[in-house]
């Protein structure tokens, strides 16, 4: 548009055409799509315990990041941020890169994710196979640096999911996760969980989540769960903004080396910190009872889960516990669900293990 007069120049038609038809796209891949399931989790019925898992894995790209992606594509397009030609670039461990490959292919611009060098390769495989480029650093601090150079370099667009994630999801509703879970408990014996437990990686999940319940008025409690090697738990505890942590976290898609813009600390009821064997050992326990391979991140949540659900026995309360399965199992064969990789990592499950499964078959404590 000029300045001096009304008159729209053809390049401005041109673009608003392309952008007009990219948010199409985007919306109407979301109207394909279905809702993700809300399992149960088998527990023994004297309890009086309901514990739930909303099954974040069976989005097109497999994880819980393809909410995220959709919300920063429409945010980043409607603000005229995403331009034709012009590549996205987005610093991620892995999930979301997956996820943005996928949007920018269904709108045609070229997409680079900028990753650790560590990220597993089946994810990189799947980047690639969504047509997007991975750049690989050494030390996962420089991610979000090298993103922004990129961008500069470019002409592109750095999404920035760590600042953005919080405030580009609709967290009033729009059938976002937490609109979702509330709709599928609906004729549930306990419709209103007493806990809902997330993890965080952008915190985007738990701030919408936490937002959405104090939104509506529910009483349900929100829980953070994190692994070791990230700051976010220190930070809460302390409140301090500026913690950081120096290694980077082995449970792929959560804990980080700050606190990040998107985690809303004050949103948020409680945390508790999960000793990366817990995590694993809890998906181990998962693929027992529901013959499903999950990453890690959705045993950090799971452990934690469950030993809410014991803190609940315990005081004899009644109710119900949501947490969520973030992304499949299948992409960390080499990993988690590798002894060599365990015992390369010094990691002992077994002992964690033994706890969940003599907790669940009722004769142990957890935690
Ligand atoms: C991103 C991610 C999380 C955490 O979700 P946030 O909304 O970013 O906090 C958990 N698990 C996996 C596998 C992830 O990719």
């Amino acid at each position: 548009m000029s300045i001096e007069t009304l008159d729209v120049d053809r390049s401005d038609l041109e673009y608003r055409a392309w952008l007009n038809e990219a948010v199409r796209k985007v919306q109407a891949d979301a109207n394909r799509s279905a809702d993700t399931h809300l399992l149960r989790f088998p527990l023994p019925e004297e309890w009086g315990i309901d514990l739930y898992l909303k099954d974040e894995s069976t989005h097109p790209t497999g994880s819980l990041k393809h909410r995220l992606a959709r919300s920063l594509f429409l945010y980043g397009l409607c603000n005229g941020w995403i331009r034709p030609g012009k590549p996205v670039i987005e610093a991620s461990s892995g999930s979301t890169a997956v996820s943005e490959a996928y949007f920018a292919k269904l709108i045609g611009v070229p997409f680079i994710a900028v990753m650790a060098k560590t990220t597993s390769q089946a994810k990189i495989d799947l980047i690639e196979f969504h047509g997007g480029t991975c750049h690989l650093v050494a030390d996962p601090a420089e991610v979000y640096e090298v993103s922004a150079r990129l961008a500069e370099e470019t002409g592109g667009h750095y999404m920035d999911q760590f600042t953005y994630a919080e405030r580009a999801t609709d967290w009033r509703g729009n059938n976002n996760i937490a609109e979702s879970i509330f709709a599928q408990l609906r004729l549930e014996p306990h419709p209103e969980p007493t806990w809902i437990v997330a993890t965080a990686g952008t915190g985007g999940t738990s701030a919408t989540i936490a937002r959405y319940v104090h939104y509506m008025q529910y009483d349900t409690l929100i829980c953070v769960a994190d692994p070791e090697n990230s700051c976010f738990f220190e930070g809460w505890v302390s409140h301090d903004p500026s913690a950081t942590c120096d290694r980077g976290s082995r449970i792929e898609g959560i804990g980080r080396p700050r606190m990040e813009p998107s985690f809303v600390p004050g949103a948020i009821d409680r945390m508790m910190k999960v000793p990366d064997g817990a995590s694993i050992a809890a998906i181990r326990v998962l693929e027992h009872q529901l013959g499903k391979k999950a990453g890690a991140s959705t045993g950090t949540g799971l452990w934690s889960a469950l030993r809410i659900v014991a803190e609940m026995r315990a005081s004899g309360r009644r109710g119900s516990v949501v947490t969520l399965i973030c992304d499949p199992g299948d992409r960390y064969l080499d990993k988690y669900y590798s002894d060599d990789w365990l015992a390369g990592q010094g990691i002992d499950i077994a002992p964690y293990q033994d706890e969940l499964e003599a907790f669940l078959n009722g004769t142990g404590l957890l935690g």
